[in-house]
């Protein structure tokens, strides 16, 4: 027959944008509106209900950037209508939604007159249905968040509108719609037939008779309807299609568990506040359909934002909590937030998961088992220990579906950490996060599918996300339809726990990847917004030390423990390691409500240290030095306090190559552009430096990626450099033989930058602290260490370890890591020697091997300093930044890890106590073993909890003891709970208990009192 095929899908598609979907509303009528604008911040509900709405009309402007307007819905169903049955009132709102996707502008919320919310209006689901009847009065207050349009469609230009500031006045916003309609719920089936039909003929082969086959069904459908009166013929239609839609799945057809979600970012293009409103929304979008559909479920990770809805909306957080009880509504992830997993400290990242887990169990009883992180940048090697020793077993994640370069070759494997522990997981190759379940989602989850032949389930998470709304109705129309369908994948409502036990029960032999899950895209989120990340690494090392202290406190005199202050302060880390705010790509708002929520911790911490201290010593006038750390420093103990034994002998000198620092154990000569022409290490006789070369060398390169700005540190920036080496001044600051320093200063730019060089007597590291006034735009600022070592891998520290990456770039996968992140450590050596570079507040590394004309090999380790990101902060990373950096030489792992840690947790002063030491409650005797927290027992028992863990990667033994009565000690997890059996050999002998733990072995142990 001759084929017109192409005419028939145009004729299809027209028809259901002419003549189908207008006809959804068999009627419809208007609506009076009043209007009030909050003022300033969101007002909750029972103050806005007393406010007096003047009247408004639909064609009228509203809502500047990030205010709320309440509009007051009224007026009366119209007696005529044949409401219920196949008819059904719903009033209908458009607030001047734009092509944007939803959750990136305006949204709104429908409030009863007393105060109880019915569902949400988003850009894609405009609707809410209301149980009335013909005649009956509606009431209604629509709350409005005007958020503008930051994204812009992710055109990357620069814009004010992330900042209130600068947002600007005018309103953004038109109402086009408020209307009480009458939906034909046979049409609207109908339309839902023909989406799934037509999506699916379109991505059938066309050689196929199943697609002819619905195409000429769709065509008989069109026939046979009267397009004058598409309400009495819809039903005739849906018959012609009911024999199509009928035809069962093919039986080897993909499985597909389609779980109800909506990614909410805790704050990104948004601030926090409006995440709070985000999830009441998407909830009770949620709660509504739950009461609609008994089979549907939805899984919701971040128990910060459960916390939220617990505080500003308890009534909405009673129903899900009881939808969380029928199973309708399932809690994931078991982390406080979607972190992200790149840069959190160990114990961060640990806590992630205890203050997650304890909200979920002590909330709706229920433990997640599933980590849920479809969008962090990349996956730390730690996370499977981290994800083990938290209890939970499965992890899930797609955006490693980003990468630039290369494809994951697994969808569903077995992920290996630095120790050798596996989680089960899986990439939904659907690859979004915000299916709407279309024909060309499920089809394409089908055919990227890596594990065919071998299994063959898969999940796709369906739901506007990123703050938009969550699951629709129509949504689950297509899974009801796609649940057996020829052509198509078979869609099963499903949970994340049905999935993964599903796929996990088909797959006998997954897979294996092992170690990290590095994201080849996004590198700058290592490094942009400086002040968010210096927050970030202060805050985790105030809070080890002041549970350290507090616990020294509780267990020495009974000092009450800040349990309270404590748990606040964790919970404003753990939330901004939400992965657009510790990453450095939120808008200004959420960057500026960082830093100062970082400086309310700082503040808080540093009154909780000082009032532990002197608890432990008792006041007077003398004062402590604290070494929190896990190695003594300077004579003082770990974990311990007291006087630091003084050390003299270091010196300095002019010559003509230079100023000249001296120790004994290190000489560095500062040429007069304030670079290193020489560091030499006395105890190894040996020059570190590679002949000719300069280290402490500051470069800026032009930082102009394609996309995603704030996110993106592009390849094509190495060839662009520009090395600072003009001085302002050069000057000796300090000359004692305690220590000697050097102040070398720059301008650049717009830019300048305070450079203080010291090395102190005893000390095998030089120190270098630089506050900079960073003024640039689009540049990235590196500070460079060509070091004359041999090395084709270097050491990066990660969470409890770290890991291997090579400084070559032989493999497409080599290549792409050619910017990595490390948190206070980086090494690069050879058989013999090596050198360690360490910071105390940023992450951005690259380290690669070169080969000079002379054909000598050295290696070079750059750190990245600073960036200027225009998108979406314009203002990003602009003014006064501060970070230390030391180079330590003659280092080997140990010396590494050592050097992070002494960086990190410097000796601190406590004045106002009398003159004593401060015994540590343990000491271990085995540097490989690594007391990583020290703390009172999250159920309040009093009982001391110390994690440790092995950081050198070999095999450790050694002896913890106690300076404390315990009755015994028992491995637990990170939760805190006994293990079924230690894992790790304990033996008790008296107060000292000997562990035998394996490479990278964490462990948590638990002091009973
Ligand atoms: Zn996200």
């Amino acid at each position: 027959m001759h084929d017109d095929s192409t005419l028939v899908q145009l004729r299809i598609r027209r028809f259901v944008e002419d003549s189908l979907r207008p006809a959804m509303y068999k009627a419809s009528a208007p609506l009076s509106i009043g209007r009030w604008e909050a003022p300033g911040e969101p007002v909750p509900f029972e103050d806005a209900v007393r406010q007096a709405y003047t009247p408004f009309s639909t064609g009228q402007a509203w809502g500047k950037p990030w205010s709320t307007a309440w509009f007051h819905v009224t007026g009366t169903v119209p007696a005529d209508w044949p409401v219920g049955g196949l008819f059904r009132p719903e009033v209908v709102v458009d607030l001047g939604f734009n092509a944007a996707a939803p959750g990136f502008q305006a949204e709104g919320i429908a409030w009863t007159p007393d105060g109880v919310i019915l569902k949400a209006i988003e850009p894609r689901n405009q609707a809410v249905p209301l149980p009335v009847a013909a005649g009956d009065a509606i009431d209604l207050y629509i709350e409005a968040a005007s958020n503008p349009d930051v994204s812009s469609n992710f055109t990357w230009t620069p814009t004010p509108l992330g900042d209130r500031a600068t947002a600007g006045d005018d309103p953004i916003y038109v109402l086009r719609q408020v209307e009480i309609g009458l939906r034909d719920e046979t049409v609207w089936e109908l339309i839902q037939d023909f989406w799934t039909l037509d999506g699916l003929l379109r991505q059938l082969p066309a050689g196929l008779a199943r697609r002819a086959g619905i195409l000429r069904d769709l065509e008989r459908c069109i026939d046979v309807m009267d397009p004058d009166d598409i309400a009495g013929t819809a039903e005739q239609g849906r018959q012609v299609l009911a024999e199509t839609l009928a035809r069962p799945a093919n039986a080897s057809a993909h499985v597909v568990h389609a779980v109800g979600h909506a990614h909410i970012d805790s704050a990104w293009l948004w601030p926090t506040r409006e995440t709070v409103r985000k999830v009441a929304r998407t909830f009770s979008n949620v709660l509504d359909l739950i009461d609609r559909n008994d089979d549907f479920v939805f899984a919701a990770s971040s128990a910060q934002q459960y916390a939220w809805l617990k505080t500003h909306y308890p009534e909405l957080f009673e129903r899900v909590r009881a939808a969380v009880a029928k199973g309708s509504f399932a809690p994931v992830g078991g982390m406080w937030v979607e972190s992200d997993t790149n840069m959190p400290g160990g114990e961060a990242l640990a806590r992630q998961f205890v203050a997650g887990k304890r909200f979920f169990m002590e909330e709706f009883g229920v433990e997640p088992l599933e980590v849920w992180l479809p969008d962090s940048f990349g996956y730390s090697a730690a996370l499977p220990q981290i994800v083990a020793a938290a209890g939970s077993k499965y992890f899930l994640t797609q955006k490693i579906s980003w990468n630039e370069t290369n494809l994951m070759p697994h969808h569903t494997f077995l992920w290996e950490g630095i120790d050798g522990t596996r989680i089960f997981t899986h990439f939904p190759p659907v690859d979004t996060y915000n299916s709407e379940l279309s024909a060309r989602e499920l089809a394409r989850a089908e055919r990227q599918y890596a594990e065919k032949g071998a299994a063959n389930t898969s999940l796709v998470p369906f739901g506007w996300g990123d703050g938009g709304g969550g699951p629709t109705e129509e949504m689950i129309a297509a899974a009801r339809r796609t649940a057996s369908l020829e052509g198509s994948p078979k869609v099963e409502l499903s949970s994340p726990r049905n999935f993964f036990e599903a796929a996990e029960a088909e797959y006998a032999e997954p897979p294996v990847w092992s170690g990290e899950l590095y994201l080849e895209f996004h590198r700058g989120t290592y490094t942009s917004q400086a002040r968010t990340k210096r927050g970030n690494r202060r805050s985790e090392h105030l809070l080890r030390e002041a549970e350290l202290w507090a616990t020294t406190a509780a267990v020495r005199t009974g000092a009450e423990y800040p349990y309270a202050a404590l748990e606040e302060a964790w919970h404003t880390v753990l939330l901004q390691q939400f992965h657009d705010i510790l990453p450095g790509s939120s808008i200004a708002w959420v960057h500026q409500e960082a830093e100062r929520n970082y400086a309310v911790v700082a503040d808080n911490l540093h009154n909780l240290i000082t009032s532990s201290v002197r608890e432990v010593a008792g006041t007077g006038t003398g004062s402590v030095v604290l070494n929190a750390g896990p190695y003594v420093l300077n004579g003082v103990p770990a974990l311990g306090g007291g006087a630091p034994i003084a050390q003299v002998g270091a010196s300095v000198e002019r010559t003509d190559a230079g100023i000249v620092l001296r120790n004994g154990l290190l000489s560095v000569t500062i040429d007069s552009d304030g670079l290193f022409t020489s560091v030499r290490d006395e105890s190894a006789g040996r020059e570190v430096l590679p002949a000719g070369s300069f280290g402490n060398l500051l470069k800026l390169y032009r930082d102009t990626p394609t996309q995603w700005e704030a996110w993106d540190i592009d390849e094509h920036y190495r060839r662009t450099g520009t090395e600072l080496t003009g001085v302002d001044s050069i000057e000796v600051i300090t000359d004692s033989p305690e220590i000697v320093g050097v102040r070398v200063i720059r301008s650049f730019g717009a830019s300048r930058v305070v450079q203080d060089i010291t090395l102190e007597a005893g000390s095998p590291s030089i120190d270098i602290d630089l506050r900079i006034d960073w003024h640039e735009r689009r540049k990235l600022l590196k500070l460079l260490f060509p070091l004359d070592v041999h090395a084709d891998r270097a050491a990066s520290e990660i969470q409890f370890g770290h890991i291997f990456r090579a400084t070559h770039a032989n493999t497409s996968w080599d290549a792409a890591r050619f910017e990595t992140v490390a948190h206070r450590w980086v090494h690069v050596g050879e058989p013999g020697y090596g050198v360690a570079v360490a910071n105390d507040s940023t992450y951005g590394h690259d380290i690669a091997r070169e080969t000079d004309d002379t054909g000598r090999s050295a290696t070079t380790v750059r750190l990245s300093l600073l960036r200027a990101p225009l998108f979406p902060d314009p203002g990003a990373d602009q003014g006064a930044q501060h970070m230390r950096v030391s180079l330590r030489v003659g280092a080997a792992i140990p010396e590494a890890i050592a050097e992070g840690y002494r960086l990190n947790l410097p000796l601190r002063t406590v004045d106002g106590v009398a003159e004593a030491a401060v015994d540590p409650l343990v000491t271990v005797d085995n540097p490989a073993v690594v007391v990583e927290a020290v703390k009172l027992a999250e159920d309040r028992s009093g009982d001391v909890i110390v994690r440790l863990y092995e950081a050198h990667g070999s095999r450790a033994r050694a002896r913890i003891i106690r300076s404390f009565e315990a009755t015994d000690v028992i491995e637990t997890d990170l939760l805190e709970r006994a293990l079924p059996e230690s894992r790790v050999s304990l033996s008790t002998e008296g107060a000292a208990l000997t562990v035998e733990l394996r490479p990278f072995q964490l462990v948590t142990l638990r002091f009973r009192r």
